[in-house]
């Protein structure tokens, strides 16, 4: 039997552009659910959610913090579990790990931007996991805001889903002072201390016959997939608030409904009616009760919300010298303190002895936690992001968080022999904290060489080096990640004969390569193998993972290989000399032949979108052509231009700090990372000389 109170779980993440206003609409929430006895302020550095001193200072979100707080609703107190996720690209790896555990979104929208770039980009990577979204455009008090120009926006840029607006704002710009709530029909306003208590009032005559067509439209793109609601609408019968929204959640958790709210939530307009919706609308655990994941034989198994064996993925780490602490999602079943789980991945058994749970920065230990929960746990050994726990009676590995690969590298090195230690434990932390972030070091010179998502990401994490962790070390230029490509395809066999200790090995294998320019996946592997059902199914697995390992290590320059489709066609050998480390050598032996002389260097592209006033675009659009920039559009808003461009991002370094000095501070930028292109010899000459 399932826990009623289930159902009064809600499971969200909030995501958005940059400065959407992710941070301040979440310290809203806290506020008024009570957990907060402030409202944090973004702009003087005290935010709950940013705890991190790195984040105080710099007024952006670079750890997703978790915080779990009660909203009553229809006189039932509901759990709400909330991971703020930042909206910058660089911190890409943080979105993708929230959006694997939450049941719904809240979308935040600027009033005056629009559907940014990057709000596209998070917009399509919740789509990947199917999650119900809510909008909420933000900021309608600034100068320019059109709730009517957004909603329009989000209905054209995601036409896979039907968008509606649930309400109407009251007065614009600077006058904006409360919204109509289009379902229950009447005026929200936010008053008191910090807009806390919220009233609800009659619809004033001046907007009655805005809101009963804005009510009607609400009506008929819902009853678009309803048929109680089509019958009742057709006939030109009254619906009924309750019947409009049953219908709406309905459409809402299936995915094919996307509700938007008004607000701005500094001034605090509009955050409370997003709570009842996050309540009212988006699912409980209870509606997303199936999950997946493979058995220890790598066989897929399905999971359901009621099995009463636990099982729950840790999607986040925060490490520290003495014991790091683990953000864990409950699948199914009840974790309890001192019980006996297993990580899928290391196969070690493990005791849970604290159970937490998290608000923001404060802690509170609790006993069990239940399907559906976001707890955090203290001191679990080599347990971290992607690993799934499991009771020891059903063993389960559920689908962990991809990552994408880094772009960008700085070398770091300690400024006195006695904070080698210190630096190398650090970093290590570090890279254990983020998966994105990886270290390569050099034994000889004892320079680590560390890899990340963008200039940001690495200053960021150079910074806490020395901020948090008082590290005194020396830092290179940053440098782009090459990749390499070949020149040619073909066909190929690679051959192994080799006498180990007294037997004899060999093995041989045929393998074509294609060149794939800007293959979304970078490297394919398939088999096509001839003759295959008198092949052990072992030996072509092998061939299958040694030919994209071997890919993936490195071309002639030692970057990874990318853009090439690949497929294994033949594998020869016998019962008595042939094993699956033989097929393996022969792939390698075989990719020496195919790469040698036969790789190109490709360098990593960004897209970038820049807003910015029109009298600086001029000077804008002249930098970037001399920075090999592509311009792709030039937009006009309200206020701004929008330009949107592609451009190799070595070219990009610094230009976080150009940017304001060519706009006058006017200007904001977004940067999302957009495959690989080859670079010249004289370009890579250039480069190599400005490093
Ligand atoms: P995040 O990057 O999405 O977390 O955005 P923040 O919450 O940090 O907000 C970015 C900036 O926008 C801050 O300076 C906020 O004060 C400001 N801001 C947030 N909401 C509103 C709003 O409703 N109206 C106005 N005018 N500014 C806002
Ligand atoms: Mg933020």
């Amino acid at each position: 039997m399932l826990d009623p109170s289930l159902a009064l779980i809600r499971n969200i993440g909030i995501i958005a552009h940059i400065d959407a206003g992710k941070t301040t609409l979440s310290e809203r929430f806290l506020y008024y659910s009570g957990k907060t006895h402030r409202i944090g302020d973004i702009d003087s550095g005290t935010t709950v959610m940013d705890y991190l001193d790195e984040e105080r200072t710099r007024g952006i979100t670079i750890v997703s913090a978790a915080a779990s707080f009660p909203w009553r609703r229809h006189g039932r107190t509901h759990l709400l579990h909330l991971i703020d996720t930042p909206g910058h690209i660089d911190f890409t790896a943080e979105v993708e790990r929230s959006l694997r555990v939450i049941d719904g979104a809240v979308v935040i929208f600027s009033g005056v931007e629009g559907v940014e770039a990057q709000s596209e980009k998070v917009w399509r990577q919740a789509d990947r996991h199917h999650l119900p979204k809510i909008a909420f455009v933000n900021k309608l008090d600034r100068m320019g805001a059109s709730f009517e120009r957004v909603v329009a926006e989000i209905k054209s840029k995601f036409s896979s889903i039907r968008t509606v607006a649930m309400q109407l704002p009251v007065g614009s710009e600077s006058a904006f002072n409360g919204v109509v709530d289009l379902v229950e029909m009447r005026l929200l306003k936010f008053g008191g201390e910090d807009g806390a208590e919220v009233s609800a009032s009659e619809i004033p005559a001046e907007l009655s016959a805005q809101a009963r067509a804005a009510r009607d439209e609400l009506v008929a793109t819902v009853a678009d997939r309803s048929d109680e609601l089509a019958e009742l609408y057709l006939d030109g019968k009254e619906v009924p608030n309750e019947l409009l929204a049953a219908a709406i959640r309905r459409q809402v958790v299936a995915n094919e409904l996307c509700p938007v709210f008004a607000g701005a939530a500094r001034r605090n307009i509009g955050a409370q009616a997003v709570l009842d919706a996050v309540v009212d609308y988006l699912p409980s655990p209870v509606d997303v009760p199936g999950f997946d994941g493979v058995n220890p034989k790598g066989e897929p198994v399905k999971g359901n919300i009621d099995d009463e064996a636990f099982c729950g993925l840790v999607f986040k780490l925060v490490a520290s010298g003495s014991a790091d602490l683990v953000y864990l999602r409950v699948y199914s079943g009840i974790l309890k303190t001192d019980l006996a789980v297993v990580n899928s991945r290391t196969k070690e058994r493990l005791k849970v002895k604290h159970i937490l749970r998290l608000f923001a920065k404060n802690v509170e230990a609790i006993d069990t936690a239940g399907p559906g929960d976001i707890v955090g746990l203290l001191g679990l050994k080599d347990t971290t992001t992607g690993d799934t726990l499991h009771a020891i009676n059903r063993p389960i590995a559920l689908e962990g968080v991809a990552f994408p690969e880094p772009v960008i590298s700085i070398a770091i090195e300690p400024k006195s022999a006695k904070e080698k230690d210190k630096l190398a434990e650090t970093l290590e932390l570090l890279c254990r904290e983020d998966p994105t972030l990886r270290l390569k070091k050099h034994e000889s010179t004892g320079q680590s060489l560390l890899s990340g998502m963008g200039e940001l990401h690495l200053e960021v994490n150079c910074h806490r080096l020395k901020n948090e962790f008082h590290v005194d070390a020396r830092y290179g230029a940053p440098q782009v990640v090459f990749r390499e490509t070949i020149k040619v395809g073909g066909d190929y066999t690679g051959i192994f004969d080799k006498v180990l200790g007294d037997k004899q090995f060999h093995a041989e294998v045929e393998f074509s390569l294609a060149p794939a320019p800007r293959l979304k996946e970078g490297i394919a592997v398939k088999e096509a193998v001839k003759g295959k059902g008198n092949l052990p199914n072992a030996w072509i697995a092998a061939a299958v993972e040694a030919l994209d390992n071997g890919l993936r290590t490195g071309g002639n320059w030692g970057y990874p290989l990318i853009y090439i489709a690949a497929t294994v066609t033949a594998i020869r050998g016998s019962a008595e000399k042939t094993v699956e480390s033989s097929v393996a050598a022969a792939v390698m032996e075989g990719l020496r032949q195919a790469i040698q002389a036969n790789t190109e260097l490709l360098e990593p592209l960004a897209r970038l979108e820049i807003l910015a006033p029109e009298a600086s675009i001029g000077e804008i659009t002249g930098y970037l052509q001399a920075r090999r920039a592509v311009i792709h559009s030039i937009d006009n808003l309200p206020d701004v231009r929008r330009l949107v461009c592609e451009v190799p991002l070595a070219e990009m370094f610094g230009f976080s700090k150009a940017l304001p000095k060519l706009s006058g501070g006017r200007a904001s930028f977004s940067m999302i990372p957009f495959g690989y292109q080859p670079i010249s010899p004289a370009d890579l000459e250039r480069l190599n000389h400005r490093a």
